[in-house]
């Protein structure tokens, strides 16, 4: 590969695409070229990159002739299909989908805890599920020093986790509560939804991603399996509820963590203090903890409300929150491309 890469992203007008432009002209990302693809619906509108319109085009199988590096980020099934066309003609694929994950030829990454795992690739990185990653920003550092065991953590997740429709929902919805001038008890909207199963204005529902035989969800489950992989943790285990509220963007976590080692609460705030990609806010009687609508648009994620578990063996609990669509998603694929170059 020579020094300027010939950059492709699949899936750029969507929510995730977007953030990919973003941190691709922010990081100073060497793109010598820029393919944008999507379906038919956006073909030959354009975007912006560096102050220049990009004309996109409809995503085909001979779409990434020359291209260095496609970032992937339109679905499972779009991934499946083209991916392996993306590698034909050459380029490296950074997948933000599911699709990849378990493949045990493909590398699961995030650059802060398993960044040498990218050079096994052949052809295809897998970037982790939002939630895991963020969670596994605290807790993998908090593994090297005391050795986590199992979680039971409960994920509160933003509505762009979703994608573009999602978000449009939740404004809708929201609007529509407001300019009836409906009485708080009267939230309930007369409008069906159309991305989520129920309502998600002035709700929380527990079901995201689909059902598995166990009454777990496939999302739920990917903190255990992908944790395994990520943190080369075959032991690890997980017990997770993960839960969609209407919050627009970033993901927030309360982890509760049992340890094989006793776990000194200053060490704990020290290790997390000096993790990369980790802001602790710690500070209760202040006021002071980690919220989404502060973490929205800021690359690290944060960590606060530290405490020794009072119901788990040798156990810390904390809260955790990350913006899904840079960490959970464009910055950690971006990430892995600059260790690509
Ligand atoms: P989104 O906002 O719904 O965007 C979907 C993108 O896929 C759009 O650019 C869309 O193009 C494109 N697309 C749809 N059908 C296509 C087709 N037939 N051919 C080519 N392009 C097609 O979704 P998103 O939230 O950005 O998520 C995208 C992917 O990232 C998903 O795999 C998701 O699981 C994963 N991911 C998302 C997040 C997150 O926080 N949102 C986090 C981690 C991983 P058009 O505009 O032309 O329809």
């Amino acid at each position: 590969m020579s020094n300027l890469k010939h950059v492709a992203v699949v899936g750029a007008t969507g929510a995730v695409g977007v953030e990919m432009l973003r941190c691709l002209e922010e990081r100073g990302f060497p793109v010598g070229q820029l393919t944008l693809l999507a379906s038919a619906r956006s073909a030959g509108k354009t975007m912006k990159f560096k102050g220049e319109d990009v004309t996109i085009k409809e995503l085909t199988a001979d779409s990434f002739a020359g291209v260095d590096i496609a970032l992937f980020s339109a679905g499972g099934g779009i991934s499946r299909d083209f991916a392996p066309h993306a590698v034909k003609a050459g380029a490296v694929v950074v997948d933000n989908s599911s699709y990849f994950r378990q493949d045990p030829t493909v590398p699961l990454v995030v650059p802060e805890i398993n960044a040498a795992d990218v050079k096994t690739h052949q052809g295809i990185i897998a970037n982790p599920n939002c939630t895991t990653a963020i969670s596994l920003m605290a807790l993998y550092p908090l593994h090297q020093a005391f050795g986590v065991k199992r979680i039971i953590a409960s994920s509160y997740q933003a509505v762009s986790g979703t994608g573009a429709q999602a978000i449009e929902e939740l404004a809708k919805q929201s609007r529509e509560w407001a300019s009836e001038n409906r009485a708080w008890d009267a939230a309930k909207l007369d409008s069906k939804p159309t991305v989520y199963p129920h309502q998600i204005a002035f709700n929380a529902i527990p079901h995201v991603d689909s059902f598995l035989e166990s009454g777990y969800t496939k999302e739920e489950m990917k903190m255990e399996n992908e944790g395994r992989k990520i943190m080369h943790h075959p032991d690890f285990r997980a017990s997770v509820t993960c839960v969609r509220i209407p919050v627009f963007r970033a993901h927030s976590i309360a982890i509760s963590a049992e340890f094989e080692k006793p776990v000194d609460l200053a060490k704990a705030r020290e290790i997390l203090s000096n993790a990369p990609g980790l802001d602790v806010i710690d500070d209760p009687s202040n006021k002071q903890y980690p919220l989404a609508l502060d973490i929205a648009g800021r690359d690290n994620c944060a960590v606060g409300r530290l405490r020794i578990d009072c119901a788990l063996d040798n156990g810390l609990s904390f809260w955790i929150v990350g913006d899904q669509l840079l960490k959970g998603a464009a910055l950690n694929a971006v990430q892995i491309a600059e260790c690509l170059v």
